[in-house]
Parts: C-alpha cells; structure tokens; sequence
C-alpha cells in the first residue's frame, strides 16, 4: 500500500474486537487475565496498549521501519533513545539543532557520563575530525531547527557504517511524507508528534521508528522500564492527525514555498532560509533526497531587533508563539522561543541571531498569509 493509503489503515483497523472504524481509545491501564498466567494479548498499558499499537504500527510503516514507538513527547522520545548509550560513550551530533536537545544532551545527559562534541554536518572531514575511540552515535535532524540545513544522508550513513556508529535522525521538520531516513540506512528516526504528525497543535507527543528488530527490542525495553509512553488520548488525537498528513503537508508546502518567494523580494528582507529556494544552501541536496521541501521558513529582517519586535507584535494572522506545523500559521524569533535555553555566545556561533524569525506557514489562504507578512513589514520598517 501507499503512502496516502498506510496513513489511514496501517495497524489493527477497523477494530477486530468491534469493527469500529475509528480506532478505539482503550483508555484502561490493566487488562483482565484469561486465566492465571495467561494473558488475552494485553496485560499493562506501560507496556502495550491497543490504541498506542495502531499508531506505533502507523509510524513504523510511514517510515519504512520495523517498529514505532509513541512516547510522552518528542523529549521523551530522545532522552529514551540516548539510553541505548552508557556512560562513557560520545556522541556527535550537528550543532544547530532543537534547543532541547542541545540541553538535554548538555544539560542533563552529560551529568550521566556521556559527552557531545557539535559540528556543522555539511562535510565529511568535519564528522570524521569529531569522531573518538568512544564514538557511538551520530545525531542530525534532516532538515535543522531553526536554520533548516539539509544533511546528505548517505554521506553521514556512510561515515557511520564504516565504524558501526548509530545515526539517529529527527525527522520532525520533513515528515515521513517528504523523506524517510531509514532508506537511506539511518538506524533510528526520531520525531515529535507535537508538530506536523499529530499537526492540530493539540497534542504533545513523539516516536521512534528503528531500522532493524533488535534495536526494536532494545527500545521497547527502555520504554517499558522508563515508562517514558504516550497516554491512549493523546495516541488517538496523533492518529487522527496523521490520516491528513498528506494533504497537509502538500498545502503546508505551497503556503511556505510561496511565502520564501515572497520574502526573497522584499528589499526589508536580509536573508530567507528555505531548502525550496535555489539560494539555498541545502537545495541541491533537498532535491535529491527529499519528495518536497517543508513548511517552515525562516528570515532576518534589517533594522535590527526593533525592527524584529514590531514584525512580531504587528502580525495578525500569524499568531506570536512557539512550535511549528499546525494548521495555524504562527511565527517566533528563535532566540526568546525554540532556543531560549541555549547560551547566547553558542547561538551566534551556529548562526541563530536574535534577529532570525521563524515562520511555521500554516493553511490559511495564501493571500491572507501575504497581506498579513507585507503589513508588518511596512511598520517594522517604520519603526526601524
Ligand atoms: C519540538 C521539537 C522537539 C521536541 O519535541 P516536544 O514534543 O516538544 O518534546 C524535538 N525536535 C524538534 C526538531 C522539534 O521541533
């Protein structure tokens, strides 16, 4: 089956206990033994649960992978897979990547022994310069948060399968719907649900998929004994999101491919960062390894932060807040929102100024989405 197809029928659907064609919120923490050590499939929603096995059925499919896991949030999802390591592993990882991450990984995952070294993931002397005796791990997002680099798989995959390296890949911004990193032999992809997945801005969530059956059970230990799941509710709102992935993500596409165009002309407009746009520094690789280029867009306007200030307090249907890849269209400086926690020398190091904006394009009309841009622009340069 299809893509298009996978997104509403992968797992046990309809129900076979009911036939109910929407799947069932098993909304129950233990199930009733058949007999004394004799389970009827289920026993403890740690574990397992119904409504969480179609979803993580649905992820592993979409993503072309053995097994998907639903976790508590995206942070759940990768502080689980970075217990694969032990202390003393080292982990490369790119360097402009979710602000979360760069805490967890500096912030509490260091304190348990590992160590990180961050590169720009754009060259293979780069990654193999940070690569030590201990390395386990390389770590990338396809496409970065917030500067939306685009990283050549098969060089990375081929850097790590010749020193049998884990790749981890956060395919948060691209979807399964515009790449599927394990076809190009990641080991594991990450995301958080909370964005295009579930896509309505109601849920946090996140997954894994892995590439192979035994880091499938690896990760289903690690789960269970970390207790790190996703509620029956919230699994049941992220399935409902992702039988409209593909028709979202298409229109999420078109919105942003014509807002990078629009901002590209407009002399208020420093830079504009978009795989979409030929300028881009990753559109040459985005093109090869991916269906289509997201829905995120990312810009610096001139005047400096005044002029940042009023663009943000200005918009009106673009909404002044954090995260990204709803159907509502929102937009937030990168320094106060994603990357607040992350210390202001390392930002400016990697590129993430506090005049870089970050746009999530949602699905209102596009000439609404214009007007709205345009207007704000015209004060901001006023009050610049
Ligand atoms: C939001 C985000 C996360 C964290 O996910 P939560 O669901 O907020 O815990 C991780 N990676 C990327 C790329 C994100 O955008």
């Amino acid at each position: 089956m299809r893509f298009e197809t996978l997104a509403i029928h992968a797992g046990d659907r309809p129900d076979a206990a009911t036939g109910a064609i929407s799947v069932p919120i098993y909304q129950t923490s233990t199930f009733v033994f058949e007999d004394v050590g004799k389970t009827r499939g289920w026993d403890y929603s740690r574990m397992a649960n119904p409504t969480r096995s179609v979803l993580e059925a649905t992820l592993a499919q979409l993503e072309g992978g053995k097994a998907g896991f639903a976790f508590a949030s995206g942070m759940a999802a990768e502080t689980t897979v970075m217990h694969l390591l032990k202390a003393g592993d080292h982990v490369v990882s790119l360097d402009d990547m979710y602000g979360g991450t760069y805490t967890l990984f500096q912030g509490v995952m260091n304190a348990f022994g590992l160590e990180f070294t961050f590169v720009r993931m754009d060259n293979k002397q780069t990654i193999e310069a940070a690569i030590r005796p201990n390395t386990r791990m390389l770590w990338l997002e396809t496409v970065s948060n917030p500067l939306l680099n685009v990283i050549d798989l098969e060089m990375v995959v081929d850097i790590a399968k010749r020193r049998t390296l884990l790749t981890v890949a956060d395919n948060t911004f691209a979807t399964p719907y515009f790449l599927r990193p394990i076809e190009y032999g990641v080991d594991l992809v990450v995301h958080s649900t909370s964005k295009y997945l579930n896509g309505h801005s109601d849920v946090i969530g996140g997954a894994v998929v892995t590439a192979t059956d035994e880091l499938a059970q690896r990760m289903q230990s690690l789960l269970t004994a970390m207790g790190t799941c996703a509620s029956p509710f919230d699994c049941w709102l992220v399935l409902r999101g992702i039988e409209t992935l593909p028709v979202r993500m298409k229109q999420h596409e078109e919105n942003a491919m014509a807002v990078a165009s629009y901002l590209k002309e407009q002399p208020a407009v420093r830079r504009v960062l978009y795989p979409g746009l030929e300028s881009h520094k990753g559109h040459e690789i985005a093109s090869r390894q991916m269906k289509g280029f997201g829905g995120v867009v990312s810009l610096e306007l001139k005047g400096g932060v005044e002029s940042v200030n009023a663009f943000l307090r200005n918009l009106k249907v673009f909404s002044l807040a954090e995260s990204l890849g709803g159907l509502t269209s929102l937009a937030g400086q990168s320094a106060t929102t994603s990357h607040v926690a992350v210390p202001k020398e390392y930002r400016e190091k990697v590129g993430i100024t506090d005049e870089l904006i970050r746009l999530s394009v949602g699905l209102e009309n596009i000439d609404d989405l214009i007007e709205d841009l345009e207007q704000a622009i015209r004060i901001a340069q006023m009050e610049a």
